[in-house]
């Protein structure tokens, strides 16, 4: 633990101060971020930062969190606000949440803050609670594994990132360079050690070192550069590009429950379809929706439907906030599942044959899987007017938005798009439980046949 010394108003004066204030690089087409071994060194032989004065407009800075901040300094520690808010804030935008990383041990915050709580086993952070269910993360610096420490050269994969650091290690630890800028709230100052302001100038998503390594030793990563890009409208280096592209099928060994996570958040930010589009073309889907990407490969040239959907979800979450994600789900395979229960007599089978295979690969939670299963077989009733008893259910209004978006998005095309069997009986019959879900498809079931890709 390093205390600041000096007077408990006065942030103390970072040795040797001023040096290390740079302009922005003019060169911003390297490739590789600065390593700790390129940074000037202080008298303790720590990477010193490029230091960028810049007032972050007070406003944006949530004040429970800069408060958090400066109690942090005045008792003696480092702290700083660290990570998307720093980025955003930057990006001029409206961060989601502050995050504070600090040099003070997790204990010492819980002393500090009456308010807070230790979290997590592996790593302990602090939670430090405010009015409103207002959560202010504040965590203690720490390290990258050493590379011998946990793994061998073979297997990259971080299985244990546990280990207290100082504030450069944490900043390198992070996965972009923009992700890894510090805010000396006292001071107004940027502190950042792996070249994340030049990034941030021009707009772009580059890993923290090596991108294949990067990648390789959590795969997950690659979801985030996508999603960081298409939520921010940032560029992804070529290098990192082509990284995505070589290490995307270490996917399949990432944490499943991250996976399902993540690709909520792909959906979830108000531009899923950049961030769709950019899975599909970097072969990410390949991967983690083999069942949409091969829809979308074997699609007629003109078919946007999926794009369309896509956009229709951006629409009302710009409008609305985030969907539901039992909504965000059904429409996003919808298309695909619709094809695959067109024209078998038993939908119901179809439809959970087909959601077995992503539940398994992305650890899909049973209650999200069973509704999408639900609202699909149920939608050709709901197309119709005809809810019945399914209309009293808690699914009934998401089955609805789902349908909402297939007529905003797709139009008259829209019509049938569920593959309305014809008659299925009064309407009544409909339950919760799908009981004649599985009838065959009548007229106006979509017939076009798909080639499929071997
Ligand atoms: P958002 O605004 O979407 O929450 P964020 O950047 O805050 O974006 P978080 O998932 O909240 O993303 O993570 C907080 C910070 O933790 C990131 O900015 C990054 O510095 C670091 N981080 C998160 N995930 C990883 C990872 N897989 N590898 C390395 N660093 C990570
Ligand atoms: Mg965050």
């Amino acid at each position: 633990m390093r205390h600041r010394e000096g007077d408990a108003d006065e942030p103390p004066p970072r040795a040797p101060s001023g040096e290390a204030r740079r302009e922005l690089p003019g060169d911003l087409d390297r490739t590789a971020s600065a390593s700790d071994e390129e940074l000037d060194a202080d008298d303790d032989g720590r990477p010193r930062p490029t230091v960028y004065p810049i007032e972050l407009d007070e406003d944006r800075i949530d004040p429970d969190a800069a408060k958090v901040v400066r109690r942090l300094v005045r008792s003696g520690y480092e702290a700083y606000l660290v990570g998307g808010c720093v980025r955003d804030l930057l990006l001029d935008r409206r961060p989601k949440d502050f995050d504070v990383c600090t040099s003070a041990r997790p204990d010492d915050v819980r002393r500090l803050f009456r308010n807070s709580r230790v979290i997590g086993r592996r790593f302990r952070l602090v939670h430090v609670l405010f009015g409103g269910g207002k959560v202010i993360e504040t965590a203690t610096f720490r390290r990258a594994p050493d590379a011998d420490e946990d793994r061998g050269t073979e297997d990259l994969l971080i299985r244990n990132d546990n280990v207290f650091g100082e504030a450069h290690q944490d900043a390198r630890r992070r996965d972009f360079t923009i992700n890894a800028l510090f805010y000396d709230v006292e001071r107004c100052e940027v502190l950042d050690w792996v070249g994340g302001m030049p990034d941030i100038e021009r707009r772009a998503v580059h890993t923290i070192g090596k991108p294949l390594v990067r990648f390789l030793e959590d795969p997950v990563r690659i979801l985030r550069a996508i999603r960081f890009s298409a939520h921010r409208d940032l560029g992804i280096t070529p290098e990192v590009y082509d990284a995505i592209v070589e290490t995307r099928t270490a996917l399949s060994r990432a944490a499943r429950p991250r996976l399902f996570e993540e690709v909520l958040r792909l959906m979830r930010g108000g531009a899923a379809h950049r961030a769709l589009f950019l899975c599909w073309e970097t072969g990410v889907l390949d991967v983690l929706l083999p069942e949409l990407s091969t829809f979308l490969a074997d699609r007629e040239e003109d078919d946007d439907r999926v794009w369309q959907l896509l956009q229709e979800i951006d629409r009302r979450t710009a409008e609305n906030g985030p969907l539901d994600d039992v909504v965000l789900w059904t429409v996003l395979l919808g298309e695909p599942l619709r094809e695959a229960c067109d024209g078998v007599r038993d939908r119901v089978e179809t439809a959970h044959e087909f959601l077995e295979a992503v539940v398994d690969r992305l650890n899909v939670p049973r209650r999200i899987a069973e509704s999408i299963r639900r609202i699909v077989a149920l939608m050709p009733r709901l197309e119709s007017g005809r809810g019945g008893r399914f209309s009293r259910t808690s699914l009934y209004p998401m089955a609805c938005e789902v349908l909402d978006i297939y007529r905003a998005a797709l139009g008259d095309a829209a019509e049938g798009a569920f593959d309305a069997p014809s008659g299925n009986g009064d309407g009544n019959g409909a339950d919760t439980n799908g009981a004649d879900e599985g009838e065959a498809p009548g007229p106006r079931a979509t017939k076009r046949r798909r080639r499929r890709r071997r």
